[in-house]
């Protein structure tokens, strides 16, 4: 059976070393975030995430969810009790407000909590997660009274949520919705509609479910421009706020699926359900955008959450297993082999998985950071430099994090051979758990056009020219120490190809989209080893600086640092000329066929 660690130590090093939290102690929910309350919190839920979800991930698969007669759903055994102490631990609301329950800590310690949750157990880490989702949404848009009748409910964990995109004939075109909102003399709408792959649906770990549906209102405008959001309670609330009268709605069937089979994948249908409008009428898709990018930046983090416990798994594997021997000569004398962690195209694989998580792992919080600037910070100017990183990097977090996350638990899985591909140890679960990452909120394909169609003009280019500024200010001022070349070198040359693509793009795509579209996937994942490589030169630059500070304890951890860092800049980064080659060889040869010769 597979096992999980807690990144506790990688994770401390980048909160303090790297990213100075102390240093926003400014902002509210910061001054609260001593070290010692990061160093509970972390504690805990490390431990929760390696003793009680993770044992549970096996359970989850092999079990399933079942749904019953009268339509309920039965999480797998284990679920229910896990789910109770997520709600006795407080640990959905960490950050939200105080004013409904929450804890108000800073929003980088749920990223943190949640790429333990989803290392340990992505199926059921869906349902706190897709609720958080939910909340965020209702902070955004709710009214008062709504905000008052579910934030503390559902903060506190007593009701869960969902979002309702899908339908069978409309996926990534959500202008093609058909699912129906009737307003009713007392304004409230009746819902009617069928939605397909709604996550969490339907379950039995919480009392009322709390459905963000997007339909359209009798008479509005066709495509995006008419759609809006509702929220739709399974169970309807009662004056007082407690659960009600079942409403017109229910779980019609479950999917049958590749992977996190804990997680219900539901079918939901609408039958007259009563539902209320959540923010404005026609702005639908605009308002359920604030939950889809706080769940994207939560994928990205699963692809990452995925690699690392794969990662974990596959080392532990590498220093057991016993076959040949060094090719500089034999290692392990009294041993019949040596462990295979000595080849080095074992090392090649492990490498290449763990220099891409710590990377990855700096790049989330560093985004998790931006977003608690943009939500707290008093100054208009941070909130908005903050604002704009998020815009551009949440495509990038969650296409590359979930392709590279997914391309890793397959190399782990390789590190065991033939045996990866059984399932007793567990490796073929974490590939076919990491598929979906690439798939749901929005195919990786679609975050691509996001990126390039979208977000690199966004006002005239400003978010990607901060960025830009950002990486190239860091490499002027540490240009002149020799010790960083190693890093600040290749990141160099990373940077040029990046703006070589920019460039390209302005020049080529804008009479000729189809140039933007065929370069857009290379583009996503140039951009995304930019931003990992300065990461490590991040890393490596705190590495050196804590080195010579006297590490306290921690020499190896920052040599380690060093060296997986160099790594990265040698045999990674080289990748993103390739890219901008293939970028600039544009459409061409890619659109000539026509679609019958294919
Ligand atoms: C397990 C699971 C859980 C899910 N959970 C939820 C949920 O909780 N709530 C919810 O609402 N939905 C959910 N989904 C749905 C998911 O978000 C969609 O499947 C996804 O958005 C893609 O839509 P689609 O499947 O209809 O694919 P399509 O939109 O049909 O796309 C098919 C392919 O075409 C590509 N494509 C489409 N349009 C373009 C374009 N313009 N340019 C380039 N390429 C394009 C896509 O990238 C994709 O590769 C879930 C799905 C699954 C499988």
């Amino acid at each position: 059976m597979p096992s999980y660690k807690a990144p506790i130590d990688d994770v401390r090093f980048l909160l303090n070393d790297v990213f100075h939290i102390d240093r926003y102690s400014n902002l509210p929910g910061f001054a609260d975030a001593s070290e010692d309350v990061i160093a509970a919190i972390l504690t805990e839920a490390g431990k929760f995430c390696e003793e009680v979800l993770a044992p549970l991930n096996r359970v989850g698969d092999t079990e399933g969810c079942t749904r019953n007669a009268d339509s309920s759903v039965t999480t797998p055994k284990g679920f229910k009790d896990a789910f109770a102490k997520i709600v006795e631990g407080g640990w959905i609301g960490i950050s939200a407000p105080t004013e409904y329950g929450g804890a108000g800590l800073p929003m980088i310690l749920t990223q943190l909590v949640n790429e333990f949750l989803s290392s340990s157990n992505l199926a059921f880490a869906m349902y706190p997660g897709l609720t958080q989702g939910a909340i965020a949404a209702l902070i955004a848009h709710g009214s008062e009274d709504q905000k008052k009748l579910y934030l503390p409910k559902m903060i506190a964990g007593h009701w869960t949520g969902t979002m309702n995109l899908t339908e069978p004939h409309c996926g990534t075109d959500l202008g093609l919705l058909r699912t129906k909102a009737a307003k009713q003399a007392d304004g409230s709408y009746k819902i009617t509609g069928t939605k397909i792959f709604i996550s969490a649906g339907e379950h039995d770990l919480a009392e009322n479910i709390i459905h963000l549906v997007l339909a359209r209102i009798e008479g509005a405008p066709e495509g995006t421009k008419g759609i809006s959001l509702f929220v739709v309670p399974k169970m309807l609330p009662k004056a007082d706020g407690s659960a009600g009268a079942r409403n017109a709605l229910a779980c019609g069937s479950l999917e049958e699926k590749m992977g996190i089979h804990g997680n219900a994948t539901c079918v939901m249908n609408y039958d007259g359900a009563t539902g209320w409008l959540l923010g404005e009428e026609n702005r639908g898709l605009h308002a359920m955008f604030t939950m889809m990018n706080e769940a994207r930046l939560a994928v990205g983090m699963q692809g990452l959450a995925l690699s690392e416990v794969a990662y974990q798994n596959a080392v532990t594997y590498a220093k057991e297993r016993l076959q040949g021997r060094a090719l500089t000569g034999v290692k392990a004398k009294d041993k019949p082999a040596d462990p295979i962690i000595v080849h080095p195209d074992v090392r090649r694989t492990l490498m290449t998985i763990k220099s891409f998580n710590e990377a990855a792992r700096a790049l989330v919080m560093w985004t998790s950071l931006q977003s608690d600037l943009a939500h707290r910070s008093p100054d208009d100017k941070q909130r908005q430099h903050a604002d704009d990183h998020m815009g551009l990097l949440t495509p990038v977090i969650k296409g590359v994090l979930t392709d590279q996350g997914f391309a890793n638990t397959v190399m782990a899985q390789q590190m065991f051979g033939g045996h990866g591909y059984i399932a007793e140890h567990g490796m073929e679960q974490f590939v076919r758990d990491a598929r979906i990452t690439m798939m749901y909120e929005g195919a990786n394909g679609i975050q691509a056009l996001d990126l390039v169609g979208r977000k690199l003009g966004r006002d005239g280019g400003r978010a990607l020219q901060a960025f830009f500024a950002e990486v190239q200010g860091f490499a002027a001022e540490h240009g002149k120490d020799d010790t960083m070349k190693a890093y600040l070198e290749p990141l160099g040359k990373a940077l040029g190809h990046l703006q070589a693509a920019t460039m390209w793009f302005m020049q080529n795509a804008l009479a000729k989209p189809d140039n933007a579209g065929a370069g857009s996937t290379d583009f996503m994942h140039l951009f995304g080893l930019v931003a990992l490589g300065y990461m490590w030169a991040r890393m490596a630059h705190a590495a050196r600086e804590k080195l010579k500070a006297g590490a306290n304890g921690s020499a190896d951890l920052m040599n380690a640092k060093l060296v997986t860092g160099r790594f990265f800049m040698e045999r990674m980064l080289p990748e993103t000329g390739a890219q901008l080659a293939r970028i600039q060889s544009g459409a061409a040869s890619m659109m000539e066929l026509p679609a019958d010769a294919f």
